[in-house]
């Protein structure tokens, strides 16, 4: 049979391995901003099932539970305090680079959530920070299998789904180390787009972005917030509501405790550490394998043991995939219909919308202070 898409309709997570490996370049992306699509040009296509193999949708790779869970953060001060978190991945990339490794991982750059290589520490400073949007790995998984057969180590930082694609694009590999990063669902960049829009910008425009300062969730361009901090603005609050992802990430295979990486890291939601070190930010790390462990301790940190129950039940990641809010369809079928960002957004939570605006008018004439916006995780 000749597959019109790579995997299920609308289960497309966007990985982009099918891309990299297609001998015939005959798969391109859709983008409907609800779900994306990884079709396949029928007039090109040879039927050889590349494609339809590597997709971590139609084969997720094995999973392992975890060996080792630790929470903490990098001793390094300034590492802890540019990261979002407590700075696990940057002390590891860190470290591995002076070990002669090479990362790959997210950046963002001249409007693109797109992957670059590392191979010193200033070149890791890159990576900090939490991108809540989906980024695009194409081109990577190639040039990860070249590095690999030269005899480099390569140590991959980016969300589970695109971890797993490596994983079924390279097989199992001694010198290739995989983190993933524990994952709440993540939205088209268009989405972002349209919310830039109501502020008079696009993506193309800014020059940075930042997602999150800590346990404070909103976003900001180069000196520039989009509201005043007592709110969220419309594009984080439609991420922690969970009604922006693509349709894939309500039925993400990667939303457990096993884990199909070396390490996974995330945020230590319900730590018993102290408030002072929680509002600094803290890491937690799931280690599957031996060497992800031999890694993590190698790496700079400041590790302490950590209840794993608790950690579960209070980061709902490790237990199921994000729950479709009921609002979602009609958040939707505005955007399409080309009302604007916040019109959506008034539309599926309309008290909620107009306690905001009163909130940042309050704010504004001085009534409330700078305390209220952040400080919540993610909510479902
Ligand atoms: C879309 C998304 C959803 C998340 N949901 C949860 C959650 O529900 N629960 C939880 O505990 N943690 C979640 N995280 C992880 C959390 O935000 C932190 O990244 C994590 O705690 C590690 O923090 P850190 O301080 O070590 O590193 P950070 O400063 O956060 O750096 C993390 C590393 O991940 C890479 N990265 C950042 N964004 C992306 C991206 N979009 N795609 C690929 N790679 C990326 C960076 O390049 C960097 O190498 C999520 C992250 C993302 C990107």
């Amino acid at each position: 049979m000749i597959l019109k898409t790579v995997c299920k309709s609308s289960m497309c997570a966007g990985c982009m391995a099918c891309i990299d490996i297609c001998p015939r370049g005959a798969i391109s992306i859709e983008d409907s901003l609800k779900a994306y699509n990884a079709v396949i040009d029928a007039d090109r296509c040879i039927n050889c099932k590349a494609c339809y193999h590597v997709c971590q949708e139609n084969n997720p790779p094995p999973f392992s539970k975890p060996l080792y869970w630790k929470e903490g953060w990098a001793e390094k001060e300034e590492i802890r305090r540019k990261s979002s978190s407590g700075g696990f991945a940057a002390a590891i990339e860190k470290t591995f680079v002076r070990q002669g490794g090479i990362i790959c991982s997210c950046i963002f750059i001249n409007g693109n959530f797109e992957f670059i290589f590392a191979e010193t520490e200033g070149e890791i400073e890159k990576f900090a920070g939490s991108k809540y949007v989906k980024s695009n790995p194409a081109g990577i998984y190639k040039k990860i299998k070249e590095l690999l057969c030269e005899n480099k180590k390569v140590l991959f930082v980016g969300l589970p789904c695109q971890a797993a694609a490596l994983r079924n694009y390279v097989g199992e590999q001694k010198d290739l180390y995989l983190i993933d990063l524990i994952c709440h669902g993540s939205p088209s960049p268009k989405i972002l787009d349209l919310f830039l829009q109501d502020h008079g910008t696009s993506i193309s425009k800014i020059a940075e972005i930042r997602f999150r300062v800590k346990n404070h969730f909103n976003l900001e361009a180069k000196q520039r917030a989009f509201t005043v901090p007592v709110i969220y603005d419309n594009y984080t609050m439609t991420f922690l509501e969970g009604i922006s992802y693509t349709e894939n990430c309500y039925s993400c295979k990667f939303a457990r405790l096993e884990r199909i990486t070396d390490i996974t890291l995330g945020d230590s939601w319900g730590s018993m550490l102290p408030e002072e070190e929680q509002r600094k930010g803290i890491s937690l790390a799931l280690c599957q394998t031996e060497k992800g462990w031999e890694l993590l301790n190698e790496s700079g940190l400041y590790l302490s043991n950590v209840d794993l129950m608790r950690s579960t039940a209070c980061n709902s990641q490790l237990r199921h995939p994000s729950v479709k809010p009921r609002q979602r369809d009609s958040f939707f079928e505005n955007l399409t219909k080309g009302k604007s960002f916040k019109t959506a957004v008034f539309k599926c939570f309309p008290k909620r919308y107009l306690k905001n605006m009163l909130k940042a008018f309050l704010y504004h004439i001085g009534m409330i202070r700078d305390d209220a916006g952040g400080g919540a995780k993610y909510t479902r």
